[in-house]
């Protein structure tokens, strides 16, 4: 069922592209892995935002090539929380001397290198966790985000900020008007399969409610454009339309 399962998502997964043009004051790049996003924000230095799953380093290498990207030019790389399908290959990208940049509240998760409690969201995601990936290699971020993080060392103009919701150590990163938020809400109708960018209740979230008040606050902020782990990107008003604002 694993197999037939990773046939399928294999055969839906988009091509590497350039997920959001530079109109939108900042490029970003996506590679679409085995079970989650990979971004490339594009700065000074080129920005990674998650890592996919344990054992995907040469899938990314080979995906970042496609738009540009050799991960040696890459100073940074956030990831937006410790699940085995985003931060699985952080402790590979570390030992290519990228600086891996986490939140403190997934220090213990990340130091062992286990996803964790999933609290799914509803019994298609109860269904879903059998298959997921549960390890991933552990890791020490180099940067551990209790609040704010200023990403110009990376090379970007943003910054990272702690948010909680997914997981207690979920971060977003902020780049002008558009914001990457990980798996705060995913995208997609059908497990993502259709309409990739229409906003979705994401599967799984250990504070919901939490999660979705971080949502309508990057709202408030006046985000335009949110990037996200699985589908998307998904534009303001639809964000607003399912979440509120
Ligand atoms: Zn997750």
């Amino acid at each position: 069922m694993r197999w037939f399962l990773i046939v399928l998502l294999l055969g839906c997964r988009p091509d590497p592209r350039i997920a959001v043009p530079a109109s939108r004051g900042v490029a970003i790049g996506t590679v679409t892995l085995e079970w989650s996003n990979v971004h490339a924000v594009f700065g000074e230095h080129v920005l990674l935002v998650d890592t996919g799953s344990q054992g995907e380093l040469y899938q990314l290498e080979q995906g970042m090539k496609q738009i540009g990207v050799r991960l040696g030019d890459v100073k940074c790389a956030v990831v937006t929380h410790g699940h085995a399908d985003h931060a699985g290959t952080a402790r590979a990208l570390q030992l290519k001397g990228i600086r891996i940049i986490a939140g403190a509240g997934d220090r213990a998760r990340n130091a062992r290198g286990e996803h964790g409690a999933h609290n799914p969201t509803g019994l298609f995601s109860r269904m879903l966790a059998w298959f997921l990936p549960e390890t991933y290699k552990p890791f020490t971020a180099d940067v551990v985000v209790t609040d704010r993080f200023d990403l110009a060392p990376c090379g970007v103009a943003g910054e990272v900020i702690a948010v909680g919701g997914h997981t207690a150590g979920s971060v977003v990163v902020v780049v002008g008007k558009v914001a990457l938020v990980g798996d705060l809400f995913r995208g997609g109708r059908l497990a993502g399969f259709v309409d990739r960018t229409e906003p979705m209740v994401h599967f799984y979230q250990d504070d919901k409610a939490h999660a979705h008040e971080q949502i309508r606050a990057l709202v408030r902020r006046g985000v335009e454009l949110f990037v996200l782990g699985h589908g998307g990107p998904a534009i303001r008003s639809e964000v607003i339309e399912t979440f509120g604002k």
